[in-house]
């Protein structure tokens, strides 16, 4: 069976276009729909939930400058309607099944590090993913900076 609706997730970093490009040729060979989604993760999640200060200003700032990237990223991609970017605030695994479950997509998108040694004890987003997620999800290798 073709997959028909495909989420890929993005950290909106330059990173993320393979990503993108890889998730596009399956949309194109499967006749499926395409959706994005970027996760602003909290600030108070960032600091480990205990930070003493109103952090709601800051937080829209950080909502804002990722929408303005979002833009400009998904811009690159005609083919992605507005109707198919989702930004959303909360914890990436969390949200991503969230998201895949409530738009009936049948595979996730990621990037991944193939991370090795200490750095995979602490883990990645495409691992967390993986994990619980409602459908199928396919990680795409991403280049280690030059
Ligand atoms: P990381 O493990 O954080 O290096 O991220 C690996 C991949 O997870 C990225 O290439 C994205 O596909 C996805 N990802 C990471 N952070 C986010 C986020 N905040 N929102 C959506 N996807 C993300």
């Amino acid at each position: 069976m073709p997959y028909q609706h495909i989420l890929i997730a993005i950290d909106l970093s330059e990173e993320c276009h393979p990503v993108m490009l890889r998730a596009q040729e399956l949309a194109i060979s499967s006749q499926a729909k395409l959706s994005l989604v970027h996760i602003v993760e909290p600030m108070a999640m960032a600091f480990g939930g205990d930070v003493p200060m109103d952090l709601s200003m800051l937080q829209q700032q950080q909502f804002d400058q990722a929408r303005e990237r979002m833009h400009g990223f998904a811009s690159r991609y005609p083919q992605l309607s507005v109707d198919n970017r989702h930004l959303v605030y909360g914890q990436p695994r969390q949200e991503i099944h969230r998201l895949a479950q409530e738009q009936g997509c049948d595979l996730i998108v990621v990037g991944s590090h193939g991370r090795h040694g200490l750095a995979l004890l602490l883990g990645s987003t495409a691992n967390d993913v993986l994990h619980g997620a409602p459908c199928d999800v396919l990680a795409v290798r991403l280049k280690k900076p030059e």
